[in-house]
């Protein structure tokens, strides 16, 4: 089949983004902490490299399209009541972890990190030194919304070390910016982005969506053309995911026409030619690079990671998420914090760690995992070596995803090779549902609907 209509017709349906595996919606809910504790002390004899994932759940106005976990509020006082919560939670946690460990990431997301004040980032900036040992090379992310940063605020990110800021964006268009109720001029974000580099913070990423309402092929190459000026070092460009029955503020979006899947193909297809044109790497999924950047060298050179925040550089490295919501990533395991705000404080005020819902991979998990993750990244399997690492007859292993593997080699969507597969330029923009191919549980019907489309 080499008709894109027919491809977008035929593939367009539910798929996990593959940040974790299994997906979040097949974590188990926990009885009590048991396991976590014990899991945690046994990875923490010997010591890793670890990276923090800070949530600031906080945000001063609803976006109608955001699919995030966040606390809508204006109350100055909400964040410092937070803090106190989220140092809590750290302290109690740190406990537990090996001294030798080095932090070689952070990362700040939310809701809007910078809804704190400018004093309470520099707070939890030297909170966080002052409980962890910093390696001197590491990346220091922070999440920004352009519409709450002052000054004030970017020599705080600098003076705690900020070194990356990811600026949401979405789209400069003032009609689609009305449509889903975030007003953010062009303007604004230039300054911001003078203001950052300004102060040192040079690596910049800036986060569009494509799917929103009154968006269509040609308005997002105008935005694209407009956010390029920027130079912004990386762009993630997220597919829209509109799940009203999941998140029912989404309905708000409805009133306005939406780009169906055919027309977002086009987006998708056009933001790649343009990119690519314009000097960046396609990375894979939604993300691209400049070629020179460390994510364009880590594709070519088979050192690309997956997790929670993406793609990533830092191999083997255990994600520790703080905060209500979070997700962490320790060897084998995930555990992911409560997403109620009165019962986050509930639990750090007595102590508890935030978990309620864990999930330990089997060894099935592992080589899925494994399998599927360096499928999202190398855009490419090589049976053979699989075998050889996981010491199993891998074309027996995954005999039943030869079926659908030659579907979609007919479709065109990958080619065979010697020893496996390649994802072709096309499979690309099917990657997710190639890697469902590889996945135990994407057939659990009750769990299809917490996904969004491909396309
Ligand atoms: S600022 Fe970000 S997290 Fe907050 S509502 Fe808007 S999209 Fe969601």
């Amino acid at each position: 089949m080499d008709n894109r209509q027919d491809l977008v017709t035929k593939y367009s349906r539910q798929a996990p983004r593959y940040t974790s595996y299994p997906p979040a919606p097949h974590f188990n809910e926990m009885g009590d902490d048991g396991s976590a504790v014990l899991h945690i002390e046994k990875r923490n004899t010997g010591s890793h490299p670890i990276s923090l994932y800070i949530h600031i759940p906080f945000c001063a106005s609803l976006c109608w399209y955001c699919g995030c976990t966040k606390v809508i509020t204006r109350r100055e006082g909400d964040s410092a009541e937070y803090l106190r919560r989220l140092f809590r939670e750290m302290e109690i946690l740190r406990r537990r972890l090996n001294p030798g460990n080095r932090v070689v990431q952070v990362h700040f997301g939310g809701g809007t990190p910078t809804f704190l004040s400018p004093d309470e980032l520099r707070q939890t900036g030297k909170t966080l030194r002052s409980l962890f040992t910093f390696e001197d090379e590491m990346e220091f992310a922070v999440e920004i919304d352009p519409r709450r940063l002052t000054e004030d605020h970017v020599a705080a990110l600098a003076e705690i070390g900020c070194n990356r800021a990811s600026i949401g964006i979405q789209d400069v268009r003032e009609d689609v910016q009305k449509a889903i109720n975030r007003i953010q001029p062009m303007e604004l974000n230039e300054r911001v982005v003078r203001r950052l580099r300004n102060a040192g913070i040079h690596n910049i990423n800036v986060d569009l969506i494509y799917g929103l309402p009154l968006q269509s092929r040609n308005s997002f190459e105008a935005t694209l053309n407009e956010v390029k000026v920027l130079d912004p070092d990386r762009f993630a460009i997220f597919n829209y995911a509109h799940i009203p029955w999941m998140i029912p503020s989404q309905k708000l979006v409805d009133r306005h026409p939406m780009p169906g899947p055919h027309e977002k193909f086009a987006m998708l297809e056009m933001m790649i030619d343009n990119l690519t044109d314009s000097g960046y790497s396609y990375i894979g999924m939604d993300h691209f690079a400049k070629t020179g950047d460390e994510l364009s060298l880590a594709r070519q050179n088979g050192t690309l990671q997956r997790n929670f925040q993406g793609y990533s550089t830092r191999a083997d490295t255990d994600i520790y998420g703080f905060g209500m919501s979070s997700i962490s990533q320790i060897g084998d395991g995930y555990l992911q914090s409560v997403k109620d705000l009165d019962e986050y404080y509930r639990r750090v005020d007595s102590d508890q760690h935030p978990w309620f819902r864990q999930y330990y991979l089997t060894d099935d998990d592992r080589i899925r995992r494994h399998t599927i993750m360096r499928l999202m990244c190398d855009l490419q399997l090589d049976f053979s070596t699989i075998g050889r690492q996981w010491n199993i007859d891998a074309g027996a292993y995954f005999e039943d995803a030869v079926s659908p593997l030659e579907e979609m080699a007919g479709d065109g969507l990958i080619q065979w090779t010697d020893n496996g597969i390649r994802v072709t330029d096309t499979g690309r923009l099917f990657l997710r549902i190639i890697a469902t191919v590889f996945d135990a549980y994407h057939s659990d019907p009750e769990k299809q609907g917490r996904y969004s489309k491909t396309v």
